[in-house]
């Protein structure tokens, strides 16, 4: 039998409106588990501060005191959801048998976690939470979400459709985590290379409780790219597809020339010469930009720095901090 102490991992930036709350109900949840002895008397909930401008941290401070359960790491600064969640994946992994990661802004159903728990415990090491519809998302939100995943497939990004980062690992499927060692990090992607039994539960997605989406259409474009970059290659034989296009239709107008020329018609055309420089230019520039991508994560990956520093822990048990 497997063990059974859980942990929940909570990415926060800039959380301070909504965490009381979270805690509240996640707190709860912790003790209802434990009463129904599902989990054992160890689990915890654990906020990560991915260094937020605002109060998050003292909340979490002041929540870690007045309940137990609650527990929280500090990071050096701001790294991104990504990185955070990592972070915080990567310090419960020590501690516990299973790991759920949630969002802060109680988007992510709490009960659903019951299921979970439940499906790890009959044998699964990854539990996909999946959205059963998008109701409550704003019209920009759901056609934006929607053509993300799209546009995921078609560039040959496999990741698990409507399933965010809300999800249960087992310590084992988190070992394996840990192996990946990319700095372009994209769980999404990442967590289904792993393998292991897997399973879903479907959950209404809400409404954020407090505060603003901390993800602006800026970073939702730069994190699609950084997806399709860190999975796939396909752009990169887009490109060559493209230019054997181009290839192919210089071989025409060339066919086509000639025959003007024997026929005795040539006609100094610069308009279509003009056009074709741009078109060719520009076609040039968008596969150079591409490639240039992948270089630039190559270079960024060459390097392997760390992708996460931890200031500070507080679980009751070293509190000194590791700085
Ligand atoms: N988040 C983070 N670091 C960041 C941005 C966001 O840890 O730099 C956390 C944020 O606190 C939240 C989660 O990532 O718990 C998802 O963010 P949000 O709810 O704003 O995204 P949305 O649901 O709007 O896509
Ligand atoms: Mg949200």
């Amino acid at each position: 039998m497997r063990g059974n102490t859980l942990y929940i991992v909570v990415p926060c930036y800039n959380e301070e409106e909504v965490l009381p709350e979270t805690a509240r109900r996640l707190g709860d949840k912790l003790r209802a588990l434990m009463a129904a002895g599902k989990i054992g008397p160890r689990s915890r909930a654990l906020f990560v501060n991915d260094g937020s401008k605002d109060r998050t941290w003292e909340v979490v401070t002041k929540l870690h005191r007045e309940d137990p359960l609650l527990c929280g790491v500090d990071l050096s600064r701001n790294r991104g959801h990504q990185n955070a969640l990592l972070a915080g994946l990567m310090t419960a992994k020590d501690k516990a048998d299973m790991v759920i990661s949630m969002d802060a802004d109680l988007q992510d159903d709490v009960d659903a976690a019951d299921a979970m728990v439940d499906k790890y415990l009959a044998g699964a090491d990854i539990v996909y939470g999946v959205r059963s519809s998008r109701k409550t998302d704003t019209f920009f939100k759901r056609t934006t979400a929607e053509a993300f995943y799209r546009m995921m497939d078609l560039l040959g990004a496999e990741t698990v459709f409507n399933h965010a980062d809300y999800r249960l690992m087992s310590r084992r499927a988190l070992e394996g985590l840990s192996q990946f060692k990319e700095v372009n990090l994209f769980l999404r992607g990442i967590v289904p290379m792993i393998g292991y039994p897997c399973d879903t539960v479907e959950y209404q997605r809400g409404e954020r409780f407090a505060g603003q989406s901390k993800y602006p259409l800026k970073k939702m474009v730069a994190f699609a790219l950084e997806g399709v970059t860190s999975l796939s290659v396909k752009p990169l034989r887009m490109i060559t597809g493209l230019g054997f296009l181009v290839f192919l239709a210089s071989l025409v107008m060339i066919a086509y020339n000639v025959v003007r020329f024997a026929t005795g018609n040539t006609v100094a055309g610069w308009a279509s010469l003009a056009c074709s420089v741009w078109f060719i230019g520009g076609l040039i520039l968008l596969s150079l930009g591409v490639i240039g991508e992948y270089l630039g994560k190559l270079y960024l990956e060459s390097k392997g720095r760390p992708r996460y520093l931890i200031g500070q822990v507080l679980d009751g048990e070293d509190e000194s901090g590791r700085d």
